[in-house]
């Protein structure tokens, strides 16, 4: 069969409109930092530097929080769930109008697909505005008491794999409970944060209540550590959650932490392998692997292992790496030199404990940060592959013979925040996912989102719940 050749399809970048500088988003206004210290963003994919970003100090921060406290105390607490849905239903139409914008934005600062900015982050970052819009005058009904209370101020700290859905996680939920919010983006990200900043305006939000500070690791630890913030809600690494659980332990301060994963994607013999062979490549491959909840470790039944390799590898040789706007990419540009150098001694790591690697042929672009998407076969248990979460295009594979030995191998990890299970079975599907140790059970499919669908881990993956009704808990007191 003859090669089908696609021909470019950029999305124009012409949309965007990206400032030289950016300041702090503080009380409704943006300013500069206190210090006047600045960082810059790059694109991924080019390494062009796209803007210098304000980095929040101490300062800044206690400003940012007294802001919210102000906020909280006159305007957003006392106001009527009716009224503050009003203003996220304007914020949830204001996103959906600059869609677009949003995901070209998103494109150009992660690395990520302009397919996937464009038709997974936005349409569920606007989704979750305008479910926790609706929740907003209906707090009674929660199920979590008859007069439940918002808990005051939130200090919020998100990563860079999905920023502005992360940060839709974060303060839709807040906010729809009657919180206020001083949010810290992470530093490679900080665009899209900051174009949210200007719909809170757009939407005439009352200032104080939603603050955007950006800066690296040190402003989300002042954030998290400062007396003002009454609940801390993080998603990030796992080493970075253990440092703020032990730094508010003790503290009055509510705190949830969604950290990282080690997804297995268990595949029977049963299994219908077109089907799980696309759900394997979506559960590893998808945002090039920056998933928290990635399937990356294969688990398949060894009498159809060679089967279902023999397809994914013929998949994965079909999988277009390359400019992030154009939309034939599937696998766009890893987010950051420190995070490709990761993924690079990681994978390093695999070869030399024994595991057999594999990648099909593919061109990387010469600049920008890149890694070709990647198969490890031959993996133990004990292999550093197998345990530690790469947060890159790598799938490692195991195999079983047993339910049992799937189960078992499923939960060997010291995390437990998804899974995947494929099987024509229903029965099936159901008994192992009682088993399995994880948040999150998809059964046929896999990285499926929705606003009305809890989300979050067990063990080293964290605590607390995002999303759906349980995600309101989080932000109320009762
Ligand atoms: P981090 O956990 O360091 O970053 C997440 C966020 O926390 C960022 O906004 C970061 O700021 C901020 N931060 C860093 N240090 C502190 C601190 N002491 N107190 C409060 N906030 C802090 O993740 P990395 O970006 O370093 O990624 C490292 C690894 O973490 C990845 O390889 C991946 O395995 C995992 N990870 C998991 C994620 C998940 O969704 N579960 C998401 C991201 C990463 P800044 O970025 O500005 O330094």
């Amino acid at each position: 069969m003859p090669a089908f050749e696609y021909a470019p399809a950029p999305e124009s970048r012409a949309i965007v409109d990206i400032r030289t500088s950016y300041g702090l988003f503080i009380n409704g206004a943006f300013v500069e930092a206190s210090d006047g210290n600045v960082r810059k963003t790059v694109n991924p994919a080019t390494e062009e530097v796209l803007a210098e970003v304000a980095e929040a100090g101490e300062a800044d921060v206690d400003a940012a929080v007294a802001a919210a406290r102000a906020a909280y105390d006159e305007v957003w607490g006392p106001m009527r769930g009716a009224d503050r849905a009003k203003y996220l239903y304007r914020i949830a139409r204001l996103i959906q109008e600059r869609s677009r914008e949003l995901a070209v934005l998103e494109s150009i600062d992660n690395g990520k697909p302009i397919r996937e900015s464009r038709d997974v982050d936005l349409p569920l970052v606007a989704a979750h505005f305008f479910y926790y819009a609706g929740w907003a005058d209906k707090l009674r009904h929660a199920g979590f008491g008859p007069d439940p209370r918002p808990i005051g101020v939130a200090g919020q700290v998100i990563p860079w794999n999905f920023p502005l859905l992360m940060l839709a996680w974060k303060i839709a939920p807040a906010l729809a409970a009657g919180n206020t919010v001083v949010l810290k983006p992470a530093e490679t990200t900080p665009l899209t944060a900051l174009a949210f900043a200007e719909i809170c305006q757009q939407a005439d939000l009352p200032p104080g209540v939603v603050n955007i500070i950006t800066g690296g690791g040190e402003a989300g630890r002042m954030l998290v550590e400062h007396p003002g913030v009454d609940k801390v809600a993080f998603t990030g690494s796992t080493e970075v959650g253990r440092a703020i659980a032990k730094s508010v332990a003790g503290s009055a301060k509510r705190v949830t932490l969604e950290l990282g994963g080690k997804a297995a994607n268990i595949v029977f013999d049963d299994a219908p392998v077109d089907q799980a062979v696309e759900g394997i490549v979506n559960g590893i491959f998808f945002n090039q692997g920056h998933v928290c909840c990635a399937g990356s470790r294969l688990l398949v039944q060894e009498s159809v292992a060679e089967v279902v390799l023999e397809s994914l590898k013929r998949r994965m040789a079909q999988l277009r790496v390359g400019d992030p706007l154009d939309k034939n990419t599937d696998i766009g540009a890893i987010n950051s030199g420190a995070q490709l150098e990761r993924i690079r001694e990681l994978s390093a790591a695999g070869e030399s404990e024994g595991a057999e690697r594999w990648s099909p042929p593919c061109e990387l672009p010469d600049r920008g940060f890149w890694f070709a998407p990647t198969l490890f076969t031959g993996v133990s248990q004990a292999h550093r592959i197998a345990r530690e979460e790469i947060f890159g295009p790598v799938l490692s594979v195991l195999t079983f013979r047993t339910p049992g030995e799937a189960v078992e191998k499923a939960n060997n990890t010291p995390y437990g925040l998804s899974a995947g299970v494929w099987t024509e079975k229903g029965s099936r599907i159901l008994a192992i996912a009682d088993q399995l140790r994880a948040g999150v059970v998809w059964a046929n499919t896999f990285n499926k989102f929705d606003p009305t669908s809890p989300f979050g881990g067990y063990k080293e993956s964290g605590y607390g719940r995002e999303g759906g009704r349980h995600g309101l808990e989080a932000y109320l007191a009762h």
